[in-house]
């Protein structure tokens, strides 16, 4: 029997998941659950607005990165992670695919070097 690889199957999980985020538009404030989705858990959210709505739970997001443009999806697990986890602002999402994001941290993080020499040169005049 034809047997797939572990790569070739998490690319059709990723390719299955990107259909499913691009036709169903779900909306979040709704009580039932779709299928594969997480339950949000909304006592350990960040809250912006006190009075604006909260997500019931989270569901597989396609998005664009901003950065080369490619095809991502902001998985349930990961939007729970980040929301309830990492205390991630509730009205932030994923802009970035895993590579781009990891090109910006660097590149902040740079730039934070390249300000604090500057800083240094600055008071040892
Ligand atoms: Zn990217």
């Amino acid at each position: 029997m034809f047997k797939k690889s572990g790569l070739q199957k998490r690319r059709e999980i990723k390719a299955a998941r990107a259909e499913k985020a691009r036709h169903g538009v779900v909306d979040v404030y709704c009580d039932v659950a779709p299928k594969g989705s997480l339950l949000a858990d909304k006592k350990t959210l960040r809250k912006v607005n006190p009075l604006g709505p909260l997500p019931n739970f989270y569901v597989d997001r396609h998005f664009e990165c901003k950065d080369c443009g490619s095809d991502e999806i902001w998985t349930a697990k990961q939007q729970k992670w980040w929301y309830e986890v990492a205390k991630g602002c509730i009205s932030s999402v994923a802009v970035r695919c895993r590579s781009c994001r990891h090109k910006e941290k660097i590149r902040k993080a740079e730039s934070r070097k390249v300000h604090l020499v500057g800083l240094e040169k600055k008071h040892n005049k």
